[in-house]
């Protein structure tokens, strides 16, 4: 074993060999800067181990690799079967390695293991496969001009990607993006969040016992400020794809502008759902935590604020926190755990600012409001919140919290419910709960968001395109569409 790669005892006792050095040409390597990052706990506090960050030097060698292998007949001139089976070699190595991946990552950012591995394990894997599937049918079109003249179009990828992730889902993420870049012939280079450094690196691992040449898959850990930063500014970089606030998107498409590189921006929510008095409320109420409680509120899609028609209010209520009582709140690799930790303490206090800031505007507590402590007297933990009585005007209404704090208003009419709902900067999805169906398609179509779902929330299928209307984003992720965000377009112009 390398000096790099260490021994990570997870809590359910397995020992897995994680590689933490920077992945460069299919090398795990040293970073040429002394300082490292080193992964937090959130369950416990205590630090699980350090990795390296990439700096100027490293991220130069990194996209000189990738600019290699761009240009190198071991991958260029792969035909789109040999890149379909190589991606689908990669998604058959991660389903095997799911227990060590997602033990890995529920480590890092506290997710519940055994129910992370399961369903966004599913996930990772078929977007994998899904887009693994599309690297053959990728066509372009033939345009007759004359009896003498055509042209044709030619579908080739950008080149190299950057691809720079939050710390929300850091493996369904690098999925989202290495599937398409991979099956379109890029090269990508991965920066994980700082807050959730270690999924990734063995992740890049398992890419490299796939076949993947050097220098098509690295991945470079470091700050947003530095090693983000130097990727988007960097002139030899084609694209970024980019997930994360909205804050750090509008900086992204500055920096990127610098030699205008294609960027993909999947940035921040405050997603309306939208419950009408006929609505199934046992539904409504199920669905509500899951989408909102789900992942310790940490989506971007979390439907944040819960609309009510004032004649359920009262019902919807009672069953609603009484889920969110019922939820069981504790330690990732405990089974019966639905709600693990926030990730980070930054994230734990900036939530716990939050539900402090809506009490004093006046919100009404319905249950939940405060932080809770793990086994040990640690760990960043929080109620599941749910406030009542919030205006439009409030920050708990307008700004993303990214916890499980929910805001429920309610509303008389229909048209009130969609001006309520696009009274945001945000635009990414909305929840329509009603049993009428000219109500959920006229008020479907007349939301301001990327995605709208009927009858459920955030049911992600990577066969459906991802992203959002507004500030919530620029083109977007999952779905044949997520392929033109990695290819070029050129018209081949014929005079016979
Ligand atoms: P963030 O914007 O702070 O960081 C995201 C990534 O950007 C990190 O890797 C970070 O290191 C990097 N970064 C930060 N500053 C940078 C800079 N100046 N230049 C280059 N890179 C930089 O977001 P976060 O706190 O990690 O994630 C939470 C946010 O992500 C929420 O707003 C959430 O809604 C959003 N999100 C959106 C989607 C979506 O698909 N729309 C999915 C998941 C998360």
């Amino acid at each position: 074993m390398s000096d790099l790669t260490i021994s990570l005892q997870t809590p359910d006792g397995k020992k897995i060999a994680l590689p933490t050095g920077l992945f460069i040409n299919n090398e795990f390597v040293k970073g040429s800067s002394e300082e490292k990052l080193t992964s937090i706990d959130p369950a416990t506090e205590q630090p699980i181990c350090s990795v390296e960050i990439a700096t100027a030097s490293d991220v130069d060698a990194a996209v000189q690799a990738a600019r290699a292998a761009f240009n190198d007949p071991a991958w260029r001139d792969l035909t789109p079967e040999e890149r379909s089976k190589l991606l689908h070699k990669a998604a058959d190595l991660v389903e095997k390695n799911l227990d060590e991946l997602f033990a890995i990552q529920s480590m890092d950012v506290g997710k519940p293991y055994a129910s992370s591995r399961d369903g966004e394990g599913g996930h990772l894997v078929g977007t994998l496969r899904y887009f693994a599937g599309w690297a053959d049918k990728i066509l372009g079109q033939t345009i007759p001009v004359s009896k003498d003249k055509f042209a044709y179009t030619l579908k080739q990828p950008v080149g190299v990607c950057g691809a720079i992730s939050p710390w929300n889902y850091p493996l369904t993420n690098s999925g989202w993006k290495l599937g398409p870049a991979l099956a379109t012939g890029n090269c990508i280079i991965l920066k994980p969040s700082e807050y959730s450094p270690l999924a990734a690196l063995y992740l890049a691992k398992l890419f490299k016992e796939a076949g993947y040449p050097p220098g098509v898959v690295q991945v470079l850990n470091g700050y947003g400020k530095d090693t983000g930063e130097l990727l988007t500014t960097h002139l030899d970089i084609d694209k970024i794809a980019f997930t994360g606030s909205t804050a750090t998107g509008r900086r992204i498409i500055k920096a990127a502008s610098v030699n205008m590189k294609k960027t993909t921006i999947e940035a921040g929510g405050k997603s309306a759902f939208i419950v009408f008095d006929d609505a199934d409320l046992e539904q409504a109420a199920k669905w509500a935590a899951f989408g909102g409680f789900g992942n310790s509120g940490q989506i971007c899609s979390a439907n944040s604020r819960i609309l009510v028609q004032e004649g359920a209010e009262e019902k919807f209520l009672n069953i609603f926190s009484g889920i969110a009582k019922g939820t069981k709140v504790g330690l990732p690799f405990d089974e019966a755990t639905q709600q693990g930790p926030q990730t980070s303490k930054m994230q734990y206090d900036k939530v716990l600012g939050y539900i402090e800031g809506a009490k004093a505007e006046g919100a009404k507590v319905v249950t939940g409001g405060g932080p809770l402590k793990g086994p040990a007297g640690k760990g960043y933990f929080i109620e599941p919140t749910i406030f009542s009585g919030v205006k439009s005007d409030m920050k708990i209404f307008q700004e993303e919290v990214f916890g499980p704090v929910l805001a429920v208003t309610t509303f008389k009419t229909e048209e009130e419910a969609v001006a309520l709902a696009n009274n945001s900067t945000y635009g990414l999805a909305a929840m329509i709960f009603t049993e009428n169906l000219k109500i959920a398609h006229r008020t479907a179509s007349r939301l301001q968001t990327g995605m709208v779902w009927i009858n459920e929330s955030n049911n992600t299928d990577y066969k459906i395109a991802f992203g959002g209307f507004k500030q919530s984003g620029l083109g977007r992720e999952l779905g044949e569409g997520a392929l033109e965000a990695y290819l070029e377009e050129k018209v081949v112009h014929v005079n016979l």
